[in-house]
């Protein structure tokens, strides 16, 4: 078992696909830990809040991309289907090599968990938040693709109750 404050590390292959189907892709772990957005780009963007796990972008293959389009800002491209209006995907401007997936988009086994919530006070009222994972303020939150799991110093900064 892996303890609750461990990230961890996803290494299996997993599948996911758009709502109709037209877009459907697998990725090749290892895949980082889930990290829930509510900044004002995301919020509006997908109706309330993401949560987006990552991987290598060489380590995502699209097996359908017929209904892929992919929409942008100075921020942020995002991939979207553009036959039912799923948000799959997203990758931050410049990019850094790797690709957000929309985790709700995979396969509901995933083994990943949530690894923190960011921008928390730009969420709607409504939202509260819920788990242990760290609340941060900015977007530095600490979860990486390694299994290193964020330092006590790093949550006695970051981290608030
Ligand atoms: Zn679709
Ligand atoms: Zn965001």
């Amino acid at each position: 078992m892996t303890s609750q404050d461990e990230p961890q590390v996803t290494t299996k292959t997993l599948k996911g696909s758009c709502l109709c189907g037209c877009v459907e892709y697998e990725v090749d772990g290892p895949l980082r830990d889930v990290v829930s957005c509510y900044c004002d780009q995301c919020r509006k963007s997908s109706g309330n809040f993401v949560s987006a796990t990552a991987a290598s972008e060489s380590r995502l293959n699209i097996l359908r991309g017929d209904g892929l389009a992919w929409y942008g800002n100075k921020l942020a491209k995002r991939g979207f289907c553009r036959e039912c209006g799923s948000s799959l995907f997203w990758l931050p401007r410049p990019g850094d090599g790797l690709i957000r997936i929309m985790a709700g988009t995979l396969q509901r086994d995933t083994g990943l968990r949530v690894a923190a919530h960011i921008f928390v006070n730009q969420r709607s009222d409504f939202q509260e938040l819920v788990g242990d994972a760290p609340r941060l303020i900015n977007g530095n939150h600490p979860v990486g693709m390694s299994d290193a799991g964020p330092s006590e110093d790093w949550v006695a900064n970051y981290g608030c109750s």
